[in-house]
This record gives structure tokens, sequence and C-alpha cells, in this order.
């Protein structure tokens, strides 16, 4: 195996005096995801689906390449992945999609109270037109999803659940396995947000029977611009189209329109071509990560080595699980005394990027009583010598505020 450590030089942004620390908000790009819009560009540039030259075809070639790679990514059919813009227009999909079909009046949702905005929002909105309900999955004091909670609240007949794979503020892992059996049980369809498990190689919808999951490529090291929607082909098949015009039919007559195939059907318009194209580098490159390196030996030094000297500040608490277990190198915290913006700003002295604020779960920071968290999120480029220029950076800090 290979040392992890080289890869950084992979990524020009990288090679600056910079230290990244805020890939949950988004990842940086190695240098064959940049090269590879030149190289589109210059060779293979057409509109896809369309014509039936040889320059459209090797477009649309390479297009649908990426929905192969995507879908022996995940374990899922090709025709069950649509390509969006990101997770929450995946999400959006699903709720105007299926949503506004299969939500009635006096229906229940499940929710987790650690779920981001774009999994929050759209719900909310679509049962105060339906007049339906969201019931909210608690958490526990140890920052787990509180099972008992999930079964008591199965109990309502819920429709639909709607859970994060890896919470973007606490770093937890949840047991989406478990989660789905007992949602099945009740008949409740499930919907999973891997906007932060995508990148970790940890999707596989067959295994873990998903009826939904939704995920951006800008978070797994590829482009802005490209989200991936998956929905399971019998429920897929009988969803309605998100748009429509163009490419998404089939026959279009004036009395009589017939739809495009699955996943085509949910594809409208002229698509993210480039970025798609360029989406298959970023999933090559994590592929090749895996094979040939250490990666969850590294993963779980970075997270042992964070938990470790993290703890050490006094008057720091990390909002999230304080062991390795079921959890990924996702670091939110409080420091006593001083304001999160503060304390990224102090950092940013240093070049050092970590994110502050609530980071679209409001609901959570409501739940857990706090206003703000500054958040550290790592990923395989990271260093535990990383960790070590943001505790110097936290200790400034103190020092500043004189706390
Ligand atoms: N869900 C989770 C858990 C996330 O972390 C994010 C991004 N922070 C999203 C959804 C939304 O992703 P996007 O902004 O790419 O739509």
């Amino acid at each position: 195996m290979k040392n992890i450590l080289e890869i950084k030089k992979d990524f020009p942004i990288l090679s600056s005096n910079l230290t990244y620390l805020d890939n949950s908000a988004t990842t940086q790009k190695p240098s064959s995801v940049i090269a590879a819009y030149k190289e589109f560009y210059e060779n293979s540039n057409a509109n896809v689906n369309r014509g039936i030259y040889k320059l459209s075809e090797k477009a649309t070639t390479l297009y649908e390449y990426t929905r192969e790679l995507v879908a022996k990514y995940i374990n899922s059919d090709i025709s069950e992945v649509i390509f969006t813009r990101n997770t929450t227009e995946s999400i959006n999909l699903v709720m105007y999609s299926w949503g506004e079909e299969n939500i009635k009046k006096g229906d229940t949702i499940l929710l987790t109270e650690m779920e981001h905005h774009s999994n929050i929002v759209p719900w909310v909105e679509l049962v105060k037109r339906k007049e339906a309900k969201i019931e909210w999955i608690k958490i526990t004091p140890e920052f787990r999803l509180d099972l008992d909670d999930l079964k008591e609240k199965l109990k309502l007949s819920p429709k639909l659940v709607c859970v994060t794979h890896v919470s973007n503020v606490l770093g937890t892992i949840n047991p989406i396995n478990e989660i789905i059996k007992l949602s099945h049980e009740v008949g409740a369809l499930v919907l999973v947000d891997a906007a932060q498990s995508a990148s970790y190689k940890m999707v596989d919808v067959k295994k873990d029977d998903m009826d939904f999951c939704a995920f951006s490529a800008h978070k797994m090291m590829g482009p802005t611009g490209v989200g991936v929607l998956f929905v399971k082909k019998d429920i897929l098949s009988n969803m309605k189209p998100f748009n429509y015009g163009g490419d998404m039919i089939r026959e279009v007559h004036k009395d009589n329109i017939t739809w495009n195939d699955i996943p085509h059907k949910f594809e409208a318009g002229t698509p993210n071509i480039a970025d798609v194209v360029v989406f298959a580098k970023s999933i090559e490159y994590i592929n090749n990560l895996y094979a040939n390196y250490e990666v969850e030996t590294h993963e779980n030094e970075l997270t042992s080595h964070a938990l470790t000297i993290l703890k050490v500040i006094p008057g720091l608490k990390i909002i999230g699980p304080d062991n390795i277990e079921n959890r990924k190198p996702i670091f939110s915290f409080t420091i006593e005394g001083i304001h999160p913006h503060d304390i990224s700003q102090i950092l940013d002295n240093d070049n050092i990027c970590v994110r502050s604020g609530f980071h679209c779960a409001e609901v959570l920071h409501d739940v857990l009583g706090i206003k703000a968290t500054t958040r550290a999120s790592l990923y395989f480029y990271n260093s535990t010598s990383d960790l070590d220029k943001l505790v110097e950076g936290l200790i400034k800090a103190k020092e500043i505020f004189k706390r």
C-alpha cells in the first residue's frame, strides 16, 4: 500500500500555505479533475442525446459513462441514477415528484433532529400544503440518533423517513441499515441524505435497501453543479416528471405527450454536460484511493488525533461523539467565552479554513441549546499536522481573548 500523505500533491490549491478544514462544505479538486475540463471542451464538446454525428455521440458516451460509474459506485442500476444540480435539488425532486402525489392530509413524515436544512425545508413546506405533519426523531446525549425514539415514532405509521447518513455537524454515522429495516417493517419509505457519506464510498443502495438517496459531486472532489438522486426502480417508474421540456419526452403532439424512459424522464433540457463528464474523474480518483491506500487507517488516525488534542484545550467542548466508533472526521466545537466567528477569523489569519455558525442545521443547534459552533471537517488529503496547526491557532485565539 502507498503512503496516503503523498496524495496532497495531487491538489494544486493545497500546495500553497493553506490548511483546508472545511471539507464538509466542499472538497478540493485533484489535477485530474481540473484537467478533464480542458480535455472535454477541446476534444468532446457537443450536446448529448441529440446529434447523430460522431462528436455528439462521443459527448453522450462520456456523459453516460459517468452514470455507469455512479451506478457501480453506489451499487444501483444505471436507470436509477438521475443527475441533478446538488443534494438539495435531488431532495426537492423527491418532494415534488413523489411527495406531492403520495403525501396526503394527516400523513406523517419522520425527520431526525440532526438533518441539514435541505432535508428539512422541502418537507416542512410539503406538509404545510398537504395538512400532513412532521415528527422529529431525537438524538441522545452522546450525539447519536435515539433508536428507541425512532421505534416509538414508527408506531405512527409514517409514509416517509428522511435521515442523514452522516451528520455534517456531529460527524455521527447513523445505522442506516437498521433504520431502513425498521422503517420498511411499518411500510415507510426511506430517503437517505448521503451528502456527507458518498465521499467515503459508504453508499450501497442495494445492501441497505435504500428507496431514495441524494448526494453532491462537489463533496467528492468533483465539480459543483452536479448532484445525484438514486430512486429504486419500481418507485421511480411511478413518479411524475420534475421539470418539463426537451429530452424528458418520447413524443410530443398537440394532443398527446409521452415521457422518455427513466432516468431521462427526470433530466429535462440540456444537462450540465461538462461537469457530469468531469465528475467521472473524481469517482475514479476515489476508487483508486481505496484500491491503493489504507484510507480507513488514515481516517482513524486523524479522528483519534483530533479527539485527543482538541480535548486538551481548556473550555473546548466537542459537539459530537467523543470516540472514534461510527463517526467521521467532522469536529464541531465550542470554546467557552469565544464566539465561533471570532475563532474562525483568527484561524484565517494563519490560512486555516474552518466554518462557523450553525452549518445549515439550526434545528440541531436549537435542540442542543447552542447558538453556533466552529467546525473543522477533514478529508483524505488532511494530515495530523493540519490538526496540530488548528490547535496552535485555537491556543492563539484563547490568548487573544484571555480565556
Ligand atoms: N445534506 C448534508 C448532510 C450536507 O452536509 C449538505 C451540504 N452541506 C447538504 C445536504 C446540501 O448539499 P448541497 O449544498 O450540495 O445541495
